[in-house]
């Protein structure tokens, strides 16, 4: 039987990639700057319908950036989801900012609108209201932005979305990373589309865009002696990545078809399986499924999400549990954190019974059927168990 490894969600190339990173070597472009970054800059903000693009070195410096133009500074509230990678929350250390962690809910796995409701009001009473909202659209499904910025204007604190994981999802028509102040975007290796590492911030705002090139690139005056005024970075893409990124861009409405059409067959293979619940698509939006995540369910089927990723990794398959929650990081647990309803989290059961199943846009029908056949007979197996010992 064929084993060879089976992926989470690896890169998946075109062949037009080659062609602008050729262009580059071409024209010895090969620069943090150069016609491939603005070209993909300008694409990009096309695609989505966004005013302006700066594309930076990852999603992360994006996000920094965002937080800098929002003026986030030592000991400023910044509310950010739990349910997320590190990623969303770390630049808001770097500038020595106070998260707030903010719960999802059991029906979109994004932030959950009543929590961060609980969150401001709170906030309004002890004057402490955050500077900034960070929401991130988990998986591919984008946040009900509605709600959440009439929240937030109610309070006139900006929204920034991390749209790391759904670029190519959109919410009620518009592209997810538009809805608020400042989207921003990741093109990591492991990413729906990606340059190997690269991340992208847009708005309509374009002189915030023009101060984020400016901070981006050492904040470097216009002055031939290399003046400097203000703290900068280096943070810019490379113009043989942005080559990369071009040739991805185009093919982005297939990527989400695909990794779509690995769900679907996914939510097929266990619709019977009392136990399993896969992750839900909001009404309002289009989903591009970037993980496709279930929940498990262990007293139902008897078997846990440890010991299905024990047998997946067995049968050299890899699968993740879903983010372990920013509030219970060792790094961030001291934090404050508001649950969907008090005292009941939901990111928590997500952690304790979500895995992630390999995703990727190039995964073959015979690899998902490996996958699939795996999680079939581990259920099979656990339950048959389960009976023998309840008999
Ligand atoms: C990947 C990711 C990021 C960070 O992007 P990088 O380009 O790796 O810095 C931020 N937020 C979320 C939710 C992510 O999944």
């Amino acid at each position: 039987m064929n084993n060879s490894r089976i992926y989470l969600s690896p890169p998946h190339l075109g062949t037009r990639e080659r062609e602008y990173v050729d262009l580059a070597f071409r024209t010895n472009w090969i620069a943090p700057l150069g016609p491939n970054v603005d070209q993909f800059e300008r694409e990009l903000a096309e695609k989505v319908g966004a005013k302006g693009a700066v594309a930076l070195s990852s999603g992360t410096a994006a996000i920094h950036m965002a937080l800098k133009l929002l003026g986030v500074g030592r000991g400023d509230r910044v509310f950010v989801s739990s349910l997320t990678f590190i990623a969303s929350v770390n630049p808001v250390l770097y500038e020595g900012g106070v998260p707030v962690f903010i719960d999802c809910d059991a029906e979109t796995w994004t932030m959950s609108p009543q929590a961060l409701e609980r969150a401001f009001e709170e906030a309004h009473r002890n004057k402490q209201l955050p500077r900034a909202v960070i929401v991130v659209h988990l998986y591919g499904q984008n946040a009900d932005m509605d709600a959440i910025n009439e929240i937030c204007a109610k309070y006139r604190v900006p929204v920034i979305e991390d749209a790391a994981e759904s670029l190519g999802t959109t919410y009620k028509g518009k592209s997810s990373g538009t809805h608020g102040k400042f989207g921003i975007y990741s093109f990591n290796g492991n990413k729906i589309i990606t340059t190997s590492g690269g991340g992208m911030l847009v708005s309509d705002d374009t002189a915030a865009l023009s101060k984020a090139r400016f901070w981006a690139t050492q904040a470097r005056e216009p002055q031939p002696h290399y003046e400097h005024a203000e703290l900068g970075y280096n943070y810019r893409l490379s113009n043989v990545l942005a080559g990369i990124g071009r040739g991805q861009l185009e093919l982005l409405d297939d990527r989400v078809a695909a990794r779509r059409a690995v769900f679907d067959r996914y939510k097929r293979a266990f619709a019977d399986i009392e136990g399993i619940n896969m992750m839900p698509e909001a009404e309002y939006g289009y989903a591009t499924r970037w993980l496709t995540t279930m929940t498990i369910d262990p007293i139902t089927t008897g078997c846990t999400p440890a010991d299905l990723l024990e047998r997946l990794t067995e049968a050299n398959i890899e699968a993740r549990p879903v983010w372990k929650p920013m509030h219970r990081q060792p790094l961030l647990q001291y934090y404050p954190y508001f649950p969907h309803e008090p005292g009941s989290s939901v990111s928590d059961t997500l952690f304790e019974q979500g895995i992630c199943l390999p995703s990727g846009s190039s995964l073959t029908w015979d690899e998902q059927d490996r996958v699939i056949t795996c999680i079939k007979q581990t259920i099979q197996m656990k339950s048959r168990r389960m009976s023998h010992e309840s008999a």
